[in-house]
């Protein structure tokens, strides 16, 4: 059994490279030629594996998606344009018109949105439910659900919910648990071994290297009976234990368009290398900030699963290696919020998450723009919270710069 690094590193290639280039080269064509029309035919059939136009495969992407499998030991792996892209395709395989998902609004703001607005305009219902309580989340299943989705650590909430007692709950009503696992990629969470059957992630964060490119994952990680699941029936017969994943990459990947590009999954593969190093330091940098914040008297309500009083302690410590590199806390105002983040010098004022560089957003103004002040409130949103993704530089630098900018 190799270790994490050395599996991101070596694979077994497809196919020999002609000048036997050691990195995958950028294949950035659409389409493929072949040698007779039959052979066209056949792989046009589906009987020849191999790339017929780059929306569908392309070899630098399949290579990345190769890397993850290698590396995650999943069922099968999609690679995609977009962290939403991995979303919209996971739920649209799933769920139809007439039927729905339980949920909770504790998401990603794009999730929400996609949730709140557009699956319901699609006749796909969304129940929103507090995932925190077992008995609420029970109560929520009835004959039409087929999903139950949430995130491993909320952001930019910090809530953690426990996996396994909602895996076994959604399990008990044939129902697959499918994670949003961008906060705690496959190094900090074993998603399988917690009952998670379908992981979706945001590559463009941990992933990519350092903020470089947008990309997404759908990891299957085989642990989910489809034969009678309604919506794959059809294509449990075509492609069995593979119903999910054929659906998803034949149907609805291709219908959306969602395909990763090339040149993005290079950029994902070479990040792909050195996640574990960026990863190791940037949650070691969180946890050290967050120890320290607590100790500053200019500081309140420092929130981070991995401190011993946050309610998710205990939980966190069992399901994570890690509790990710994003903490929260508040200052006394707004005015005070807006002053300390003007005053940054090396933290970085956007709003990526999980770049090489800290950065800092207040959730209020950039995550939720357009929800009413009672909405955010609702949903643990504060004007005088501060989100702040920790990065990989040397943390003496950083507590320096948040003690200047607190002035
Ligand atoms: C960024 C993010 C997404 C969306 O990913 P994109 O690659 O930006 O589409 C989804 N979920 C979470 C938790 C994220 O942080």
């Amino acid at each position: 059994m190799k270790g994490f690094i050395t599996k991101a590193l070596h694979i077994k290639k497809q196919v020999k490279d002609a000048y036997g280039a050691l990195r995958m080269p950028i294949y950035e064509n659409a389409a493929y030629e072949f040698d007779s029309s039959l052979e066209l035919k056949e792989v046009s059939l589906g009987k020849i594996p191999k790339h017929v136009y780059s929306r569908s495969s392309n070899p630098t992407v399949e290579d990345f998606e190769l890397h993850i499998k290698n590396l995650t030991g999943a069922f099968g792996v999609l690679a995609l344009g977009s962290g939403m892209a991995a979303i919209a395709t996971t739920i649209l395989t799933l769920v139809k018109a007439g039927e729905s998902i339980i949920t909770t609004k504790y998401l990603f703001g794009h999730t929400l949105a996609f949730f709140q607005n557009t699956l319901p305009n699609m006749g796909i219902n969304v129940k929103f439910v507090n995932v925190l309580d077992e008995k609420e989340v029970e109560n929520a299943f009835d004959e039409s659900v087929r999903v139950l989705f949430l995130e491993t650590i909320s952001n930019p909430q910090l809530q953690v919910a426990n996996l396994k007692k909602l895996s076994s709950i959604a399990h008990k009503h044939n129902v697959p648990l499918v994670a949003d696992t961008t906060m705690t990629p496959f190094y900090i969470l074993e998603a399988k071994k917690f009952g998670i059957d379908i992981e979706v992630l945001s590559s463009t964060k941990f992933i990519s290297g350092g903020g470089t490119s947008v990309g997404g994952l759908i990891l299957d990680h085989g642990s989910f009976d489809w034969s009678k699941f309604s919506l794959l029936e059809k294509y449990y017969k075509k492609a069995g234990h593979f119903a999910f994943l054929f659906k998803a990459r034949k149907e609805i990947f291709q219908g959306l368009g969602a395909t990763l590009s090339p040149n993005n999954a290079y950029l994902q593969t070479l990040g792909l290398e050195t996640m574990v190093l960026r990863v190791d330091r940037a949650c070691q940098n969180a946890l050290e900030l967050a120890l320290w914040l607590k100790n500053s008297k200019k500081v309140q309500n420092v929130n981070y699963p991995f401190l011993e009083d946050s309610p998710f302690y205990k939980i966190a410590k069992e399901q994570f290696r890690y509790a990710g590199s994003i903490l929260t806390f508040e200052v006394e105002s707004i005015e005070v919020a807006y002053r300390f983040m003007d005053n940054l010098k090396i933290i970085r004022r956007a709003t990526n998450l999980h770049d090489n560089k800290t950065l800092i957003i207040s959730p209020y103004d950039v995550i939720y723009p357009f929800n009413s002040h009672e909405e955010k409130m609702s949903l643990e949103i504060k004007p005088n919270m501060m989100r702040v993704s920790v990065g990989i530089e040397d943390i003496e630098d950083l507590k320096e710069d948040i003690e200047q900018a607190l002035g």
